[in-house]
């Protein structure tokens, strides 16, 4: 990977961590307003059950004053049947202290009704005190937690800014601009490549930018997102999968008519797949550069088959697992595509595990004698 890349890699994760934290301060005193909020709704329940209770204090001193009034009534009937002349005005005097006798006894029921009141009254009124109490300390305690936690984060942030300050400066100035561009619009500047797709917009890379990436020489761009690409290895191959092939690796037939190499040094060009094929009488050679797919050289032709017409070509080669048809080839050209060349390193991953296991599994010794076990 590119040393550029490796830090932008780094720099994405600082941009990442700094975000986070400013995320979290600016959620406190979002929170503390919900509290508050549910404090201001305690509070105003505490003043609605007081307002109760002063209402009924109220009721129960007109109802006292009532009562007052119809006693002093009453009396006043008393005095006034002592001096009566007929019998038909002492009727209608008692008739008038039986009414508001009747009116001192139902202002009494009223009375009683409110002291009944007054306790669930009263209970109310504890309650939302209670409530209150507990909601306050709550409060507090939850601000000072997010004083605290903001102070910490403050901290960190700092921290985290002058890590990517530092960071900054290890990466080349166009590639940052163009990073912090792209960041800006797409909230990543950086996208990995993951079976030949870009991770950031899902499209398709072509198998040239695809292996571009993979060399990791220079910085490539995803021409539909701008993100900067990068590839690594160890996302490519799910380890899981590759148990599986390991266990069950098929062996190539010694007689197939197509045959498939990997050397890790081809005329000190470094490692290629070559692909061998026998037709008609010929044998024919075409070597490809391993990362990049591209066709090496020329392709070769010659009398007989290929064990014995390339003996040196085969020598100190591992045989891989392929097999496609000769008109496939024709149309890939001068490079193999992706598929291929996952499947070729897939098979050679799982040919390297396997000579580690069993050292009886060798790279190839000599055309003449073939080393390579029969199919399974
Ligand atoms: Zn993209």
């Amino acid at each position: 990977m590119l040393p550029d890349i490796e830090n932008l890699l780094k720099l994405q994760g600082t941009d990442k961590e700094i975000r986070r934290l400013q995320d979290e301060i600016a959620e406190f005193p979002k929170r503390a307003a919900v509290i508050e909020q549910k404090l201001a709704g305690t509070k105003a329940q505490l003043e609605k059950a007081q307002a109760a209770v002063k209402a009924d204090e109220a009721a129960r001193r007109k109802y006292d004053t009532a009562i007052a009034d119809l006693r002093g009534k009453i009396s006043k009937y008393r005095d006034q049947s002592l001096d009566v002349k007929t019998n038909e005005q002492y009727k209608a005097l008692l008739h008038e202290i039986q009414f508001a006798e009747k009116e001192i006894a139902a202002n009494e029921d009223k009375i009683l009704e409110l002291m009944v009141n007054a306790d669930a009254r009263d209970k109310e009124v504890k309650a939302a005190q209670a409530e209150l109490k507990a909601e306050t300390a709550e409060i507090e305690k939850e601000k000072e937690q997010a004083r605290q936690r903001t102070a910490e984060d403050e901290k960190q942030l700092t921290e985290w800014r002058g890590k990517r300050d530092q960071i900054r400066t290890g990466v080349n100035e166009d590639l940052l601009r163009h990073y912090e561009r792209v960041s800006k619009f797409r909230g990543s500047g950086l996208a990995e490549v993951l079976n030949s797709k870009c991770v950031g917009c899902q499209v398709m890379l072509r198998p040239q930018t695809y292996n571009e990436v993979r060399t990791g020489q220079h910085t490539v761009i995803c021409d539909s997102c701008q993100r900067i690409l990068y590839f690594n290895p160890e996302h490519e191959l799910v380890p899981e999968k590759m148990t599986i092939t390991r266990a069950r690796r098929h062996h190539p037939k010694i007689d197939a008519p197509q045959a498939w190499y990997y050397k890790s040094d081809f005329a000190n060009e470094g490692e290629v797949y070559m692909c061998l094929t026998n037709s008609g009488g010929q044998a024919t050679r075409r070597v490809y550069e391993m990362h990049t797919g591209r066709l090496f050289g020329d392709i070769l032709s010659r009398e007989g088959d290929y064990r014995h017409a390339f003996p040196e070509d085969i020598t100190g080669a591992i045989r891989l697992n392929g097999g496609w048809k000769e008109e496939e080839l024709e149309i890939w050209g001068t490079e193999l595509p992706m598929v291929v060349l996952d499947a070729l390193l897939a098979d050679l991953e799982a040919a390297r595990y396997e000579m580690q296991a069993r050292p009886a599994a060798k790279p190839e010794a000599a055309a003449a004698v073939p080393t390579e076990q029969a199919a399974s």
